[in-house]
């Protein structure tokens, strides 16, 4: 297919598995009908919001997206590690189909439906634990991230909110004021949420490698020492930090400051919002190490694409909350809500933390031979399908954004959706779709080294295939 015969954007085209899983390049990235879009799009849609590589998309299915202009790319960014069932898996889209049909909205909160209750059941059932368990379904990450705070606070009494260093929570204000990196997500937003309290995460790479214990006292002594624990009411950490740049946290250190809330009538959220749903290798990556949180918050990987978010806890904390107290009009939509029951069946089907695993196991032995041959590379992390690699001044610890937005650009010049991420911007993260074929896989891996070469030779574009790319987000 060249640029001069490719359907309009508008026209109905296949999407789905069924699209061929293959890497194809018919003109350059961005092609000419996205050069046209994003022409128009500067014209018409608000200049802070921006993509990371702007071509834009006629269809998606498997491991790859094809763009406007007939391009097909490998997808290692999954739509910020929703689409882990596949974009338009077909399970989805028929459910999403049928209840379109029957209704779209009634407000769970005037008259409800099954697929809600249906969808808490699931949540109930599959987040860690076998206590008793209550959920409340919300739109977006960052809502349910909100939520879980209010029902913290509501079932404490306390005010206090405990983040770590480089989490990424959202967007809205309180979770502006959760999340830790001022550009681009809370520069000239504030003011922020008050009671918000920053403390120091396990980041193996750069602590020194502090152990699980050893990071998880520190955190645990400014807790005690500097807020007290007596006037905290959640602590809410990412089990592997997304956006902060995938930081594993050494192990040890969950457990420990799970124990820690439980001693002290803390609440403990897991933010599972990046890392659940089968993504890391577990169905939640929490279970990696036994951790039963109090509350967990879902959302990207929850519905195959339709947003969708929840909080799930213990029956005891969630219904704490006061009647009317949770809520909202398009919360829980009944239309999100068969396309979540359809994504968590296909999740369990297709044994989906079973092919997180398989894709680590692929991916993680090929990254760190890179990194034995490109000393740029200073930290190859991540487990199951979350993987990243951190890139420094070769033999230190300072961070190299450049040369991480010029492999970034390489990599989307040759077709390769990679995306970024990290305080310094200075790491790379791979979230392939969990149904991605092997395959394609290897040939993004190559690619990846081809850019890695580049950079070497000097011969890496320097943002050229992305001149109006922003940052990546979340
Ligand atoms: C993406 C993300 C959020 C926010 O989700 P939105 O749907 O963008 O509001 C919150 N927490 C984590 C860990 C995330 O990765």
């Amino acid at each position: 297919m060249t640029a001069g015969t490719a359907p309009a954007a508008t026209a109905a085209r296949p999407g789905g598995p069924g699209l061929p899983q293959e890497r194809r390049l018919v003109t350059e990235i961005p092609g000419p009908r996205s050069r046209e879009l994003h022409a128009r799009r500067a014209a018409a849609v608000a200049a802070g919001c921006t993509s990371a590589l702007p071509v834009y998309v006629a269809a998606a299915g498997g491991g790859v997206l094809v763009d406007v202009d007939g391009n097909s790319l490998i997808d290692l960014g999954a739509g910020i590690a929703v689409v882990n069932v596949g974009n338009s898996h077909p399970g989805v889209t028929s459910a999403v189909a049928e209840q379109a049909a029957a209704f779209t909205h009634t407000c769970f909160t005037v008259s409800p439906y099954e697929g809600y209750v249906a969808v808490c059941e699931a949540l109930n059932r599959l987040t860690p634990g076998a206590h008793e368990k209550r959920s409340v379904l919300f739109n977006s990450g960052a809502e349910a991230v909100e939520n879980a705070v209010k029902i913290a606070r509501a079932a404490t009494g306390r005010q206090a909110v405990v983040v770590f260093e480089h989490a990424y929570h959202g967007r809205t204000n309180l979770t502006m004021a959760l999340t830790a990196k001022s550009v681009p997500y809370k520069h000239s937003f504030g003011p922020f949420a008050p009671e918000v309290y920053r403390v120091p995460m396990s980041y193996p790479f750069r602590d020194g490698g502090r152990s699980g214990q050893r990071a998880a006292a520190e955190a645990i002594s400014r807790i005690d020492k500097e807020i007290g624990a007596g006037s905290v009411a959640a602590v809410v950490v990412e089990p592997i930090q997304g956006e902060g740049g995938f930081v594993v946290p050494a192990p040890g250190f969950l457990p420990a400051l799970a124990e820690f809330c439980r001693g002290t009538g803390i609440v403990f959220v897991a933010d599972e919002i990046q890392t659940g749903f089968a993504r890391t290798g577990d169905l939640f990556a929490c279970e990696h190490e036994g951790v039963v949180p109090d509350l967990v918050t879902t959302a990207k990987g929850i519905a195959g694409g339709m947003p969708m978010s929840a909080v799930t806890g213990r029956a005891e904390i969630v219904d704490a909350v006061h009647a009317g107290g949770l809520g909202g009009t398009y919360a829980g939509n009944p239309v999100a809500c068969a396309a979540a029951l359809a994504a968590i069946a296909a999740v369990e089907e297709l044994d989906l933390p079973a092919r997180a695993r398989a894709i680590g196991d692929v991916m993680l032995p090929r990254l760190r031979e890179m990194a034995g041959r490109h000393p740029l590379i200073g930290d190859v992390r991540g487990r199951g399908a979350m993987l990243a690699v951190e890139l420094v001044q070769p033999g230190t610890l300072e961070p190299d954004p450049g040369a991480t937005a010029a492999v970034n650009a390489f990599c989307h010049a040759r077709g390769v959706l990679t995306l970024t991420a990290g305080t310094y911007g200075n790491v790379l993260r791979f979230l392939p779709p969990l149904v991605m074929p092997e395959h394609l896989l290897l040939e993004a891996l190559d690619v990846l080294e081809e850019a890695f070469a580049s950079l070497r030779a000097g011969t890496a574009p320097t943002g050229a295939a992305s001149p109006e790319a922003g940052p990546v987000l979340d």
